[in-house]
C-alpha cells in the first residue's frame, strides 16, 4: 500500500478470494507408477503382481534376471524377455527406519516405518517391511511378500509389493 492510498481503499468493497477445499497433488507427487498397458510397458509385472505372484523378467538370450523388469536387457539388450516368478519370502540384506521427511503426496504418514533391501535369491529389491520396527529385525530375518492396495490419486486399480516378518520367524 501506497501513502497516496490510506483512505479510499477502506469503503470499497473489497475483492474475495479462497483456496480449494482440496488440493489435487500434482501427478509427479503421485508416489506410484500408472500400471495400465497405456501407461506402462511392463504392466504384466504389475497385472502378475494384482493376481498375487511377484515377477520379474529374465533375459531369453543371456539369461539374466532384472529388477526392476526391464523391456530391454541391460546385459546384452536383447528385447527378448520374458516374465518369471520370483520367491515370495527372502532374507533382510540391509535395512533402515524411515522417521520423517516424507514425500509429498504420499498419502499414509505413519512414519516411523522399515524400509529394507531384501535378498531374494534371484534378485535383491528394495522395499518397506510392515508390522515391525526397526529394533525388532535383524540382518538375515525371513520376510515375506505383502501386496497392498493404492487408493487414489487416479482411478486406475493398482497394487504394490511389501514385505512383513515370516511367520515362524524366530
Ligand atoms: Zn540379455
Amino acid at each position: 500500500m501506497t501513502d497516496t492510498d490510506t483512505s479510499d481503499t477502506n469503503d470499497e468493497e473489497r475483492e474475495r478470494v479462497s483456496v480449494p477445499e482440496r488440493i489435487e497433488f500434482p501427478r509427479l507427487l503421485d508416489f506410484y507408477e500408472l500400471q495400465t498397458e497405456e501407461r506402462t510397458k511392463i504392466h504384466e509385472f504389475y497385472d502378475n503382481l494384482n493376481n498375487g505372484q511377484l515377477t520379474t523378467t529374465q533375459c531369453r538370450d543371456c539369461d539374466e534376471i532384472h529388477f526392476p523388469p526391464r523391456i530391454v536387457c541391460p546385459e546384452c539388450t536383447s528385447d527378448d524377455l520374458e516374465y518369471v516368478d520370483l520367491p515370495h519370502e527372502g532374507e533382510l540384506f540391509a535395512f533402515s527406519e524411515v522417521r520423517g521427511g516424507l514425500p509429498l503426496g504420499l498419502r499414509e504418514h505413519d512414519v516411523p516405518y522399515v524400509v529394507a533391501v531384501i535378498d531374494l535369491g534371484p534378485v535383491k529389491l528394495s522395499g518397506r517391511v510392515d508390522d515391525a520396527s526397526y529394533s525388532d529385525l535383524e540382518i538375515g530375518d525371513s520376510v515375506a511378500l505383502k501386496i497392498v492396495e493404492i487408493d487414489g490419486p487416479t482411478d486406475e486399480e493398482r497394487v504394490f509389493y511389501r514385505f512383513e516378518p515370516a511367520d515362524g520367524d524366530s
